[in-house]
């Protein structure tokens, strides 16, 4: 995705010279939200490929690109990257958009590319058995996608309920009732070492980690291996950038803290600033949006916008128990950090603009689901 519309905005903004589009993956780019959503729910007679829109509406042999897809990228030397056919590409600038591989813990199968998604699909037909590790974005999607389909499904967590890391109880609990609900077993405590015996198929849904070994010494790192980078998304080395999944930027909305972003608007975004750095010069402009995610499960639209921290107040609006609610955080000085919308695309909008400018509200204001989110900015 972010390698896509780097190349994409490089023309569209006017970059003259030659450009390269290395990609370890055989396919043109395409979206992956959908391979854990209408890819696997997929039961028609046209062919999956359209499903997952896999062939973007971009154009590159009018834009003069050249494309080596099925290609890895195996080492960097200054000034040039080396592909695993020996072959010495020489660049002015280097955008690596290598995003991530999902962790893997030695068994079972899991979810990251189209051919992942096609087979798991043809895994999760009526009465078969899936298990699936880890009751993440990700599980609680391929959970909603195989009890649809008739199968039947386990979920083992190894934390106390779903998404512990990120959300309080009241939201992981309510979440765990969503599971239930659509009839799959959640088990959560409850870390697995090996594949469950009982299961035909098991997926392995626990993260993902960016690859950067092949760049060597040069470059500086996160401890989970994402690339270090400035505000401007260029690497200690210059001219080289790195933006998507595989970048842990600078924000100076966060206080200069580094974050890495595994959503796909960030993947979206981030393509602008490295393409205005590279055009005009770092310093350009900066990559510093108001992180967002969706997810769809249990036929539910869940939606995030901001960033929370464990200090700050979370809010709720209406009852998780509910179809359709709302949590709001609140920093010390009442500043809204953070909005979860379930089924209120309304919030999620207004909480977008709240979040941006920081706006003070009133708790009080905020907990009244029937009034508009915005009337609670004092
Ligand atoms: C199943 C699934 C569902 C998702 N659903 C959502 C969702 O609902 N909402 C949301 O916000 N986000 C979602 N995401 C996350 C979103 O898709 C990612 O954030 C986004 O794809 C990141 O884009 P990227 O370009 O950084 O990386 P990627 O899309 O991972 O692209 C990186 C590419 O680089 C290639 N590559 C890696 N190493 C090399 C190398 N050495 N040489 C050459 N090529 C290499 C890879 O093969 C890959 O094709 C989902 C992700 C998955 C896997």
């Amino acid at each position: 995705m972010a390698g896509l519309h780097t190349v994409r905005l490089l023309r569209e903004k006017g970059f003259q010279g030659t450009i390269t589009f290395l990609g370890a993956e055989e396919h043109v780019p395409y979206d992956r939200p959908p391979l854990s959503k209408a890819v696997l729910k997929y039961r028609g007679e046209d062919a999956v490929e359209d499903v997952a829109e896999l062939a973007f509406a971009f154009d590159f042999e009018a834009a003069g690109v050249t494309l080596r897809f099925g290609e890895r990228a195996v080492a960097w030397s200054p000034g040039a990257v080396i592909t695993a056919a020996g072959d010495r590409l020489p660049y002015d600038a280097l955008v690596v958009a290598t995003g991530g591989e999902p962790v893997r813990l030695g068994f079972g199968e899991t979810l990251r590319t189209f051919e992942d998604a096609v087979r798991l699909r043809e895994t999760i037909g009526a009465g078969k058995r899936l298990a699936i590790v880890g009751a993440g974005w990700i599980g609680a999607e391929v959970a909603t996608a195989a009890r649809a389909a008739g199968c039947e499904v386990v979920v083992h967590e190894a934390r106390e309920r779903p998404l512990a890391a990120v959300f309080p109880a009241a939201v992981g609990d309510a979440m765990a009732v969503w599971y239930r609900q659509a009839g799959a077993v959640l088990r959560c405590s409850d870390p697995i070492s090996a594949a469950p015996q009982d299961a035909d198929h098991v997926l392995v849904a626990v993260g993902a980690r960016p690859d950067t070994r092949w760049l060597g010494p040069a470059f500086h790192r996160a401890s989970d291996g994402s690339l270090l980078v400035s505000e401007h998304l260029e690497t200690n080395v210059p001219g080289v950038y790195a933006v998507g999944d595989v970048a842990a930027y600078r924000s100076l909305r966060y206080g200069g803290e580094h974050i890495r972003v595994e959503h796909w608007d960030n993947a979206l975004r981030g393509p602008d600033a490295v393409v205005a750095n590279v055009i005009e010069g770092v310093g350009a402009e900066v990559h510093d949006p108001v992180p967002y995610f969706w997810s769809e499960q249990f036929g539910r639209m869940v939606q995030y916008v901001g960033r929370h921290s464990a200090t700050d107040r979370m809010v709720l609006r209406g009852s998780p128990h509910e179809p359709s609610w709302a949590a709001v955080w609140l920093d010390p000085l009442h500043r809204a950090t953070a909005v979860l919308a379930v089924g209120r695309p309304r919030d999620l909008a207004q909480g977008r603009r709240l979040v941006a400018a920081g706006t003070v509200l009133d708790a009080a204001r905020v907990a009244d689901a029937g009034a508009p989110l915005t009337s609670a900015a004092m």
